[in-house]
């Protein structure tokens, strides 16, 4: 029987969620436990763009949702962050870029002409020409309009590689999670037999909470899941793009971030528009050859004839919620000593810390007494799907 343990916060989930809570919740003292039954940031963290968004995408619905939202103020927590001068030292993380654009391929539709002139985006928004277009844009055939957005896009392995490096010892890989019951009152977990004590213990599994929660004996907080069918694109002849491809509708047509592969290549990764019901609903080899006609027609001067395809499903995971609208805070509940969330962006992985941090301290949960933990088996950080499922 594996020993027991005891810490102030109990952590289940390891994407960006439960390692970012994780490394700020050390950083003041707790002690802390971050469970993960697969790889660390193996759920969506790594398979997503990485796109740091101050909530500018959103802001195609309609008008900008307000300052009030916690999006708005991502970018400059994560540019601090990654300064190595924020609430984390992320200075080893890659940053893939400075900026995340806005890329219309025709003229523009009348309300969009009207909000990139509106007030609301004057000095976050700035339209580009020439030599500053993304390298992938810089060719005489391009027509249409590139707006640049400040937003970040970071290399999310090396971020989650660096995470799991300010977890220091408080790692575990583990399967099984039951309740640990005192007098009907949860008082911690049992994982793998082993007992986990806790002052707090916060749900950060993403899809998995769902599943969790339900061995818990809890229904709510209720989850939903959005799938989205992903393509992938590896070649020589690529160039760094990051941008969302404006169609017609509120939803960017298709969304293009660049990663790089082991062997120096670049991997286009695509989602957006392409990504969702339509493309959930094909196949494969459908949804590859919808994307080889989306390029051909946008980029037709990008020589695609070497380049290796693949797709990826992946589904979002958030709380569920009524309509289509998408929440631009990170997302908390709480019952007695246990928490339950999903920050629904990577972006918002900070907010999501700052609201269980709030709760521990309106709780006035302090740190305890320091424990030493026992040497306890570790997960493996996860690989970049590019390099599992690309030649
Ligand atoms: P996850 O990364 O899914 O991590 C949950 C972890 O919990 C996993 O490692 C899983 O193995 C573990 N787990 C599950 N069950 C258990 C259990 N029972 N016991 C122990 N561990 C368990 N957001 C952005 O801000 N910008 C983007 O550009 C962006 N692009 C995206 C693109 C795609 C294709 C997708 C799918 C998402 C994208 N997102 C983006 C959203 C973002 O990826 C997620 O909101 C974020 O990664 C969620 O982090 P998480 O830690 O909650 O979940």
């Amino acid at each position: 029987m594996p020993s027991a343990i005891s810490t102030d916060v109990l952590i289940v989930g390891a994407g960006v969620a439960g390692l970012w809570l994780n490394a700020r919740l050390r950083r003041q003292g707790f002690s802390t436990v971050l469970v993960e039954s697969a790889s660390l940031g193996g759920g969506q963290s790594v398979k997503s763009q990485g796109i740091i968004h101050g909530g500018a995408k959103y802001a195609l619905h309609g008008a900008l949702t307000g300052a009030s939202e916690a999006i708005a103020d991502m970018p400059r927590r994560w540019r601090e962050a990654l300064a190595g001068n924020g609430e984390l030292d992320l200075s080893s993380v890659r940053l893939l870029s400075e900026a995340h654009y806005l890329w219309s391929p025709g003229t523009l539709a009348g309300n969009l002409t009207s909000f990139f002139a509106s007030k609301a985006v004057r000095g976050r928004v700035d339209q580009v020409k020439g030599e500053q277009l993304p390298p992938a844009l810089q060719d005489k055939r391009f027509k249409g309009k590139v707006y640049r957005l400040a937003e970040l896009v970071v290399d999310v392995p090396s971020l989650i590689e660096r995470l799991a490096q300010l977890a220091g010892d408080g790692l575990l890989a583990g399967q099984h999670v039951e309740p640990l019951l005192e007098q009907g009152e949860l008082v911690g977990l049992r994982v793998d037999e082993r007992e986990i004590r806790a002052q707090r213990i916060v749900l950060s599994a993403g899809a998995g909470n769902a599943e969790l929660l339900s061995a818990l004996g809890l229904s709510q907080p209720t989850m939903q899941r959005r799938p989205l069918h992903m393509v992938m694109v590896k070649g020589p002849s690529l160039k760094p793009l990051y941008a969302h491809c404006l169609g017609g509708g509120p939803k960017p047509r298709i969304t293009v971030t660049t990663h790089p592969a082991a062997d120096g290549q670049w991997v286009w990764y695509l989602g957006g528009d392409i990504a969702e019901a339509e493309g959930v609903a094909r196949e494969p080899a459908a949804q590859i050859a919808a994307a080889q006609k989306e390029l051909g027609n946008l980029l037709p001067w990008v020589d695609l004839s070497q380049a290796h395809w693949a797709t990826l499903r992946v589904d979002r995971a958030e709380p569920a919620q009524s309509g289509l609208t998408r929440p631009d805070n990170a997302f908390l509940a709480e019952q007695n000593r246990l928490l339950v969330g999903w920050p629904t962006k990577l972006a918002l992985a900070p907010d999501f810390a700052d609201r269980v941090l709030a709760a521990l301290a309106r709780d006035g949960i302090q740190p305890g007494p320091a424990h030493t933990l026992p040497s306890l088996p570790k997960p493996p950080v996860a690989q970049p799907a590019w390099e599992q499922l690309l030649p």
